[in-house]
């Protein structure tokens, strides 16, 4: 029995800890800053961080990287296109690791970055800054094409995936997300649960990808509302899913 938490980091990031009970061994997903992972590490005697799993290059997921793998013997997962500090395995497209006696698979998510990688277990997806709650990453260096295959390739998992995403974004999407679909009922329900969460603090993640496949406008780029919506804003006619995407991509930029 694997237990996951977050360690808040920054402004808006998490950084998460997978705990195995058994072993009291445990594992970090993108440790943008070492600090709250060490301070963890210190509250909790008789735990070993054996494992530092990295999804793509920003600072905000490899900020921490080096000062944890100076003070423990964890092992360092990363995509092999990107520069990982004190990596120690480096990942494609289809690896399989094992983690905390757990087994991972790799999917290379172009878009955000280029090298981008998500890890899934058993209904358990750790996609960094690809898909967000209610939204997805900016295009810094793929194209919308490129992020557009990558969602629907993550938004092909088991609906029941729990999403455990870096970033607390879950809010301004949703205002954005109830922009493109006036109309959509369980956006509107997502946007009013989410505001009181956050008014009183409380964590939007995980997200599951059923709820994502209703409410995520990214995810969504196939509805006939969507499009239209897009086609508005953007004064043509958007041909494909792919086109959509790239235009919804951009509105979402100047927000
Ligand atoms: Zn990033
Ligand atoms: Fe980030």
């Amino acid at each position: 029995m694997i237990q996951i938490s977050a360690l808040p980091a920054f402004t808006d990031n998490y950084i998460w800890l997978l705990q195995d009970h058994r072993t009291q061994r445990c594992a970090v997903v993108d440790p943008g800053d070492a600090a709250p992972v060490q301070a963890w590490l210190a509250a909790h005697p008789g735990w070993v961080l054996s494992d530092i799993l990295i999804t793509h290059h920003h600072h905000d997921h490899v900020g921490g990287v080096e000062q944890l793998k100076n003070a423990t013997d964890a092992k360092v997962y990363g995509p092999a296109s990107e520069t990982i500090p004190a990596r120690d395995v480096a990942l494609k497209d289809n690896d399989r690791i094992s983690v905390l006696g757990w087994d991972f698979e790799v999917y290379a998510v172009p878009g955000h970055t280029l090298g981008h990688i998500a890890f899934y277990h058993h209904g358990l997806l750790f996609c960094g800054d690809t898909l967000f709650a209610a939204g997805c990453g900016r295009l810094f260096e793929g194209t919308p094409e490129q992020m557009h295959t990558s969602l629907s390739r993550l938004a092909s998992l088991p609906e029941d995936t729990l999403v455990y995403c870096t970033h607390e974004y879950t809010l301004s999407n949703l205002k954005f997300a109830i922009a493109v679909e006036p109309g959509n009922p369980d956006t509107a329900a997502r946007l009013e649960k989410v505001t009181a969460q956050r008014a009183a603090g409380i964590m939007t993640l995980p997200s599951t990808l059923a709820l994502e496949k209703l409410t995520n406008p990214f995810l969504r780029v196939d509805e006939t509302s969507v499009k239209e919506k897009v086609d508005e804003r953007s004064g043509t006619q958007n041909r494909g899913p792919s086109a959509v995407f790239a235009a919804l991509r951009a509105w979402k930029d100047k927000f």
